[in-house]
């Protein structure tokens, strides 16, 4: 009795966990300070995304891939496109208050 495997078409994804995984093992077992060393860079690889703000800071919304920063009220903030066109809506209606 076997399982059925005849998922061969070339799982490239699959295929490079595998070996991901077997590096990984190998690593430790025979390099456990190169094995540290990675893991600590790969956690605060992890940390630095975590720590990368999420949501739009004014509204709350998901961000995408671009985002805005804007310093308001001397804070640095982290804004969507959509909040971001309204700030630059709001400072060229100041500027053109100053005219
Ligand atoms: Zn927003």
């Amino acid at each position: 009795m076997s399982g059925k495997n005849n998922s061969n078409d070339g799982c490239a994804t699959c295929l490079g966990g595998i070996i991901a995984i077997g590096f990984a093992v190998y690593l430790i077992s025979n390099h456990p300070v190169w094995a540290t060393i990675i893991g600590v860079l790969l956690v605060i690889g992890f940390v630095g995304k975590a720590l990368q703000p999420t949501r739009c800071q004014v509204c709350g919304n998901p961000l995408k891939r671009n985002i805005y920063q804007w310093n308001i009220n001397g804070k640095q903030k982290v804004l969507c496109a959509h909040c971001n066109q309204q700030m630059e809506r709001n400072n060229s209606r100041d500027a053109m208050k100053n005219l």
